[in-house]
């Protein structure tokens, strides 16, 4: 079985096409979706109705939570210019969008694997970025290997028997037989390793092997998108960027 393995959309609908039709070519078996398919970006009801009509199971994100709260104490606490991106995208998407979005499960098991956003245990939106995240998810880890998102970085953590865990930038790599592995696709609308392509990633259940696709996108056209919509110029030069 051969599994698409992509997140972090983040309404940017171009970069979204492109990494479909990078998968759609890399003839995955099934497709899921590591949440955060809103937020920052020009194009959520797009997004949304791609992903509804592919049937792509997918996770629920921050962004996404964010998107459906109103007046909630939390969002109080969020940066300003994340607050205006998702204030615009609640006034952009429809009710029913919006109950998709709320109704989105916190995880998706599949057959061997579990598919969540952020980390495992009580601190569901951590990063998993060093040692003791990386250590703190695997002790909540129930299942051999977990696809998450929510860095916007493509890692590798793994953790074999009595070893401490490890956590290593992912380009391609294969997971030896009874080790834990948690595995970021990295970003398709808004990378942040320096590498502007959207990222995506093909894991091959039968080898254990993982591989990470880079998909040049139309970068121009979404920013001109997010400059219309008049979202955070912040976020519109870091696309450019890959930061
Ligand atoms: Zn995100």
């Amino acid at each position: 079985m051969r599994i698409g393995v992509f997140g972090d959309v983040h309404a940017n609908f171009a970069a979204l096409e492109a990494v479909l039709t990078a998968l759609e070519a890399e003839e995955c078996d099934v497709l899921v979706c590591t949440g955060d398919v809103v937020g920052y970006g020009p194009s959520p009801a797009e997004c949304i109705a791609r992903l509804r009509e592919r049937q792509v199971p997918c996770v629920l994100g921050n962004h996404d939570k964010y998107v459906t709260l109103l007046a909630d104490p939390s969002l109080e606490k969020l940066d300003p210019a994340v607050r205006a991106a998702i204030t615009w995208t609640q006034g952009v998407l429809s009710m029913d969008d919006l109950r998709w979005l709320a109704a989105l499960p916190f995880r998706f098991d599949g057959d061997g694997f579990a598919v969540i956003h952020g980390c495992l245990g009580p601190h569901r939106w951590r990063y998993i970025v060093d040692g003791p995240s990386l250590a703190e998810h695997f002790a909540y880890q129930d299942v051999p290997l977990v696809f998450s998102g929510h860095s916007h970085l493509p890692i590798l953590g793994t953790q074999a028997p009595g070893r401490p865990p490890r956590l290593g930038f992912l380009s391609q790599a294969r997971i030896p037989a009874g080790v834990k592995a948690v595995l970021n696709p990295g970003s398709v609308g808004q990378p942040r390793d320096r590498d502007p392509r959207a990222a995506a990633a093909v894991y091959e259940a039968d080898s254990r092997t993982v591989r990470v696709l880079r998909v040049a996108y139309d970068i121009a056209a979404t920013q001109v998108l997010m400059r219309q919509a008049g979202l955070p110029e912040r976020f519109v030069e870091r696309l450019a960027e890959g930061r």
